[in-house]
């Protein structure tokens, strides 16, 4: 039973039993080899959820091992594109099927909501697999008509064997949008979930197999990141890298890169996403979209605050199995932690704050949905990245300062624009420095849009067919052609 504000989680769904907890590598699930295990924290709570194998350095090896063995000698990247495509269809299927089992993993694991992620997240993962798998026997090159008397083609062919990266915040959908398109291109890879959500990483390792994705295909090793993660950005054998987490490791997962094998490397780090909204856009309506820096013209600003209010008394925070919650705990007490130590910044450097700020409850990592107020862009409420329910709201006159104020961040992340004015659209959009924008909406995601930063924000784009040209290289075949009359 389930402590946290008084609910019963069981009351809500069926908690399936934790089945896999082994790292997965070759096909098979082993213990590490260090025999060590860590825990996995159910953030309603605090309490342990199941002790999961602690990869390391030989255990990396290991899989490496099994992925550059897959890679070389195994069907994976030779046979055809459909064929590769038709195992992904399966494992598309298999986890719909498995939906709610893992949503359920995902919402002990990370506390993310369980209704949003049976009907979103995992069904997005699903489609993520389905989009590559269109993709896999659409992979070709180009024919060049040289000058001279030579002719040549290209072929975009597999890097190699690939280590993904992940965090915690989406752990199913982060999973599907590394290792579809990896997949798909003909890769072979290892993939290492992060250690506060480590469980439906395994659960689709299983499901992998149960499609029929050979083994040594998909590896996955569970651990740390100073541990797990440096050994996969520095090993020496790994083709490409792509990392999604902080600006601050990736960082090092790219100096890693550098000093090793030089490595392809793609990053998808922080964020610090504004959301402007203008005077003309509808309080009512649109105006909820959550963003972490809020720009209000001056002319609506006190309308917004009021609505904003409204909206963050009547926000049910709690149990995120409870369908009727609308926001579940931090994913951990480090986490919990931080933001409350971010909401401290903020009231110490002068900001107001409106709403919120504590700790919701007594058990688990909840917080209060937080509004601040009178925020300037210096204050580090304004500047860093909290990662929690806390948002920071500034007035600003015209749409120059605007435009300015947005951009005056290290990161290039995403940006929301609310305004009815189709020249107002078109002017910011073009004028904010983020790899992507919302207009009228926020966080709408969709596996055939490019996602991905600008600045500290990283390179190299998820989702999308850019994606899929990640984790391909090109090889440009020339032939000469004699007495040629053209
Ligand atoms: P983090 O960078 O600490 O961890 C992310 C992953 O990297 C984890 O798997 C972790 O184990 C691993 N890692 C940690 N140290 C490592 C090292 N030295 N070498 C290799 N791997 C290492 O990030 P976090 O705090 O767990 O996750 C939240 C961060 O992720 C936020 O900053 C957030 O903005 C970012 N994020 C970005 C995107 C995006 O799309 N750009 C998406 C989600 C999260």
């Amino acid at each position: 039973a389930d402590k946290s504000n008084g609910y019963l989680a069981d009351s809500f769904i069926n908690i399936p039993e934790i089945k896999f907890t082994k790292l997965f590598i070759n096909g098979e699930f082993v213990d590490a080899i260090s025999g060590k295990r860590f825990e996995t924290i159910d953030p309603r709570n605090g309490e342990v959820i199941a002790r999961v194998a602690e990869g390391d350095t030989e255990d990396v090896d290991l899989a490496v091992k099994a992925a550059r063995q897959a890679f070389d000698h195994g069907p994976w990247p030779r046979m055809p594109g459909h064929a590769r495509g038709r195992l992904m269809m399966k494992f598309a299927d298999l986890v719909e099927q498995h939906a709610e089992e893992a949503a359920a993993l995902d919402t002990m694991d990370a506390g993310k909501l369980y209704s949003i992620g049976k009907l979103l997240d995992i069904p997005v993962g699903a489609a993520s697999l389905r989009y590559y798998a269109g993709a896999a026997d659409k992979i070709h090159g180009e024919t060049l008509k040289m000058s001279r008397e030579l002719h040549g083609y290209t072929l975009v062919e597999p890097v190699g064997v690939v280590g993904h990266i992940i965090p915690w915040n989406f752990p199913t959908n982060m999973f599907f949008m590394k290792t579809a398109p990896a997949l798909a291109a003909g890769c072979t890879m290892v993939v290492k979930p992060a250690e506060q959500t480590p469980l439906s990483a395994l659960f689709y390792a299983y499901l992998s197999k149960l499609a029929g994705i050979p083994d040594g295909v998909l590896n996955v090793v569970t651990g740390f990141g100073a541990t797990a993660g440096a050994a996969i950005a520095s090993h020496m054998d790994i083709d490409k890298v792509s990392f999604t987490g902080s600006t601050e490791v990736g960082r090092l997962v790219m100096q890693a890169a550098a000093t090793s094998n030089l490595k392809h490397v793609s990053l998808e780090l922080g964020g610090k996403s504004p959301v402007i909204v203008f005077d003309d856009a509808d309080p009512d309506g649109e105006v909820c979209v959550a963003g972490s820096r809020v720009f209000v013209q001056e002319g609506i600003y006190d309308e917004v605050v009021n609505k904003l209010v409204e909206k963050a008394k009547n926000w049910t925070v709690g149990d995120p199995f409870d369908p009727n919650v609308k926001q579940g705990p931090q994913v951990d007490k480090k986490q919990f932690e931080r933001v409350l130590s971010y909401i401290e910044q903020g009231k110490r450097d002068g900001a107001s704050l409106l709403f919120g700020g504590k700790q919701h409850g007594k058990n688990g990592y909840y917080i209060q949905p937080t509004i601040f107020i009178d925020v300037e862009d210096h204050m580090v409420v304004a500047q860093e990245e909290i990662f929690g329910p806390v948002m920071s709201l500034m007035k600003f006159k015209t749409i120059e300062e605007a435009i300015e104020r947005a951009n005056s961040t290290k990161y290039g992340l995403a940006a929301g624009i609310v305004t009815k004015n189709i020249d107002t659209a078109n002017t910011v959009s073009r004028s904010i420095r983020a790899g992507v924008v919302w207009i009228n909406c926020y966080f709408a995601f969709d596996n055939d849009c490019p996602y991905g930063g600008y600045k500290l924000s990283g390179f190299g784009r998820d989702l999308g067919m850019e994606a899929l040209y990640k984790y391909t290289q090109t090889k440009s075949v020339v032939t000469p052609i004699y007495n040629s009359p053209w």
